[in-house]
């Protein structure tokens, strides 16, 4: 089975047709990390492409915010003005989909997937620091997760915790070959809101039998997904940031 995995798409549909475009042909099976909506402007068109697609799916934190805006959250007032603006967006049927999503950990036969890490969805997982506790938390060879927004991936062979890096600004994919003894967590990076300082919109590809994951990067059409940002009267930073990649 060759899985897709995507994470943080954010309603940024420019970013979500490229990567689709990019990956046609080299996979299966579509699975998702969450944060489906929020921040960008096609919340509706991206739930119900998801809707249709995903085959596994664990909830983010924006897709339960924004489907929940009347409940505590800790968003900042930037994201708060997107959930805001994506709940009124989102029709009776789209938000029960959203509201209706698992929180992970999703268990499947070889992988488990989770919006922020193993043991809390809001968790961020950025350093070695965070990734090295997470070990006692895998009940499968692979975890994949997202949330932070920064693509790539960490190994536990028996010689300790090893770094997978995503491609460079000059590249458009990285391959690794997986070890038999190892374990893995992934973050495929985010479709619709890179922070790695990488515009382009990441993520990655499982093909189990060759036992590969490729992290892969796609240009797209940032001045779109902008100029989709700043006619729905949502905050300018989020048009902005889209082409600085932070
Ligand atoms: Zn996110």
């Amino acid at each position: 089975m060759r899985r897709l995995i995507l994470s943080d798409i954010h309603a940024n549909l420019e970013a979500l047709e490229a990567v689709l475009r990019d990956a046609a042909g080299r996979y299966d099976e579509i699975l998702c990390c969450g944060d489906v909506v929020g921040y960008n402007a096609s919340p509706g068109e991206v739930v119900d492409w998801a809707r249709a697609h995903v085959a596994h799916i664990v909830r983010g934190n924006h897709d339960r915010v924004c489907s929940h805006p009347d409940e505590w959250n800790d968003f900042n007032s930037i994201a708060w003005a997107a959930a805001v603006w994506t709940h009124g967006r989102l029709g009776p049927d789209q938000l029960a989909w959203l509201r209706a999503l698992p929180r992970g950990p999703l268990y499947l036969d070889d992988c488990q997937l989770v919006h922020g890490s193993p043991e809390d969805e809001d968790e961020y997982l950025v350093s070695r620091f965070d990734i090295l506790p997470m070990h006692n938390f895998l009940q499968r060879k692979i975890c994949f997760f997202g949330h932070t927004h920064l693509q790539g991936g960490w190994m536990w062979t028996r010689g300790g915790l090893a770094e997978l890096e995503p491609p460079r600004r000059t590249e458009a994919e990285r391959v690794y070959e997986l070890d038999d003894d190892g374990l893995y967590m992934i973050n495929p990076g985010s479709v619709g809101q890179p922070r790695d300082r990488d515009p382009r919109a990441a993520y990655a590809l499982w093909d189990a039998a060759r036992r590969t994951i490729a992290f892969r990067r796609v240009p797209y059409d940032v001045e779109g997904a902008q100029s989709r940002i700043l006619s729905a009267g949502l905050p300018e930073n989020l048009a902005h940031r889209l082409a600085l990649g932070r």
